[in-house]
C-alpha cells in the first residue's frame, strides 16, 4: 500500500517529461509557431517549400507570408523588399529577376514610372540619368533591340531631337562649358581675359588655355616636331561671317557638317584651337607626325580631340583631327580614360546629381 502511493509522483513525472519531450520533438521550428506552420500547409506550400521558407526567411517574413495567398516566388517576394516593391508595381519574369538586385532607392524611383520592357539595360549603364528616364523609354520603344549604351548615349546627347531644333543655353561655365548643336552661347559672350599664347603661332585663347598651349608647344618641339595654330578664339560675328560664307559656297547641309552656326562654335569660348604642324595646313595635319603625337598625348596638357573619327554621329561634325578643346588636365585625363565624347560627359556631370 505504501509502495503504491509513493509510485504515483514518479509516474506523473515521467508522463510530464514524455509529453514535454514529444512537444519539443514535434515543434516545427523554434521561430515558426505551430499556427504559422499550419497556415503554410493550408496555403498549399509543400514540405520542401516550407523547409526552404523556414531556413531562408526571418520569422517576421514567414509570418507575413503565412497570411497571404500562395506564391511560387514567395522566398524572393518576402525575402527581398526590392523584389516585392517592383513585383507589386507590375514587373515580372526575367525583368523582375534582373531588377531585384537594384538598390532600394533606385527601385523606388523606378516605381514612379510605368512598367517598361527591360529597363535594366539602361539602369545599369554607367551614364544613366534619372532626368532623362522617360526619353530613354520613348526611344527604347522605337528601338526595342538597341543596347542600353546606345539608348543612353543618344538621349544624353539629345539626339532624340534633330540638331539645332532644341537650343538651350551653353551648359556649365568657365573651362567646363559645353557648346554644341544643342547648347549655344549668347551673341554677346566674349571670354575675359583673352590673351595670346607666347609660342607656336601665338593663338588667342583664355589665359589657362594659352598657358596649356605653350606647354603643349614645348612638348611637341621636344619631340623634334613643329606645331602651329590656324584659328583659335573667334567672336560670334566672325563665326556668323564664316558660316554664311560656307553655306553660300557648299550649301547649308554640307556646311553644317564642318562649320558651326554662330553661337554654337567652341571657338567663341576661347578654349579651342585648330592645330597645324607648323605649315599652316589643317587639311594635311592628320598625316603629320605632330598629329600622331598630339592625338595620343594632348590630354596630358588638358586638351581633347573634340570631333573624333568614330563619334561623328554624336558630335554632329565630321572628323576634325585639328580641332582641340581645352578642358583642363583633370577632365582631359578622365575623358582619356572613359573614352566618351565631351558632349555626353558634360551633360552627365551636370545632371547626374539630380533626382526625378
Ligand atoms: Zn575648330
Amino acid at each position: 500500500m505504501r509502495r503504491r502511493i509513493r509510485r504515483w509522483p514518479l509516474i506523473a513525472l515521467w508522463t510530464v517529461t514524455l509529453l514535454l519531450g514529444a512537444w519539443v520533438f514535434l515543434w516545427p521550428h523554434p521561430e515558426a509557431p505551430i499556427g504559422v506552420e499550419r497556415r503554410l500547409v493550408e496555403k498549399g506550400y509543400t514540405p520542401q517549400e516550407r523547409l526552404t521558407i523556414r531556413l531562408t526567411l526571418d520569422p517576421g517574413e514567414v509570418l507575413a507570408l503565412s497570411v497571404e495567398p500562395y506564391r511560387i516566388d514567395a522566398i524572393d517576394y518576402y525575402g527581398n523588399p526590392v523584389y516585392q516593391l517592383l513585383s507589386d508595381h507590375g514587373y515580372g519574369g526575367e525583368d523582375l529577376t534582373a531588377l531585384s538586385i537594384l538598390d532600394h532607392y533606385t527601385a523606388l524611383n523606378l516605381t514612379q514610372f510605368e512598367v517598361m520592357s527591360s529597363p535594366q539595360r539602361i539602369l545599369f549603364d554607367p551614364y544613366f540619368l534619372w532626368t532623362r528616364f522617360e526619353r530613354y523609354m520613348a526611344l527604347a520603344e522605337e528601338l526595342p533591340l538597341a543596347s542600353g549604351r546606345t539608348l543612353v548615349e543618344r538621349i544624353n546627347t539629345d539626339r532624340d531631337f534633330a540638331y539645332y531644333t532644341q537650343i538651350k543655353p551653353a551648359l556649365g561655365e568657365g573651362l567646363s562649358v559645353l557648346v554644341n548643336k544643342y547648347y549655344a552661347l549668347p551673341s554677346d559672350f566674349e571670354p575675359q581675359p583673352l590673351v595670346q599664347a607666347s609660342s607656336c603661332g601665338q593663338p588667342t585663347l583664355q589665359q589657362a588655355a594659352a598657358m596649356a598651349y605653350d606647354a603643349l608647344c614645348t612638348a611637341v618641339k621636344a619631340q623634334g616636331l613643329d606645331l602651329g595654330s590656324s584659328s583659335a578664339y573667334r567672336s560670334y560675328a566672325r563665326q556668323a561671317e564664316l558660316y554664311s560664307y560656307y553655306v553660300t559656297t557648299d550649301g547649308q547641309a554640307a556646311a553644317d557638317t564642318y562649320s558651326a552656326r554662330p553661337g554654337h562654335s567652341e571657338h567663341q569660348t576661347g578654349l579651342t584651337v585648330d592645330l597645324n604642324a607648323g605649315d599652316g595646313s589643317i587639311g594635311l595635319f592628320v598625316n603629320t607626325g605632330t598629329y600622331r603625337w598630339v592625338s595620343v598625348n594632348s590630354w596630358r596638357y588638358g586638351f581633347i580631340l573634340r570631333f573624333p573619327e568614330d563619334k561623328t554621329d554624336i558630335t554632329g561634325y565630321m572628323f576634325e583631327p585639328w580641332h582641340y578643346r581645352y578642358v583642363g588636365i583633370e577632365t582631359a585625363t578622365t575623358l582619356h580614360e572613359l573614352g566618351i565624347t565631351y558632349d555626353e560627359y558634360a551633360v552627365w556631370i551636370h545632371e547626374s546629381k539630380r533626382i526625378p
